[in-house]
């Protein structure tokens, strides 16, 4: 299981599936927040807690944020799917252990304008960490 936490500690997320890659996106609001995102479903295999201010881009989108340090821990979208399931990105910069996922491909969504995921380029998650 992965755990992540901000800086002060208040906010924490778990993640409790297989993850074989994060995603990093270009769009308006993830180039500033440096974010690098694993994806889920609240309360199926990822958990959050803490007390946290929210950013909302547009009318679909929470970017949730520790009220004490400010890290962007993880995001929501507003709204549930079809079968009730609230997806959450959770942004592994927050990961207590950064060397266990050190080694996994970054994947790259080209969110700014075409809304694709492009082919990955061999980086990886330590190549983006500094
Ligand atoms: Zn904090």
């Amino acid at each position: 299981m992965l755990e992540g936490a901000c800086h002060c500690g208040s906010v924490k997320w778990t993640y409790d599936l297989p993850l074989e890659s994060v995603t990093a996106c270009n769009c308006t609001v993830c180039r500033r927040y440096g974010a690098l995102w694993a994806y889920g479903y609240l309360g199926e295999g990822i958990t959050v807690s803490g007390e946290i201010n929210s950013y909302s881009r547009g009318r679909a989108i929470d970017f949730n944020f520790c009220s004490g340090c400010g890290c962007v821990c993880y995001y929501t979208l507003k709204t549930k799917d079809d079968q009730g399931r609230r997806k959450i990105g959770v942004n592994t910069r927050m990961i207590s252990d950064p060397d266990k996922i050190a080694s996994l491909p970054i994947d790259h969504f080209e969110g700014l304008d075409s809304f694709e995921d492009l082919p990955r380029d061999h980086r990886t998650v330590k190549d983006l960490w500094f």
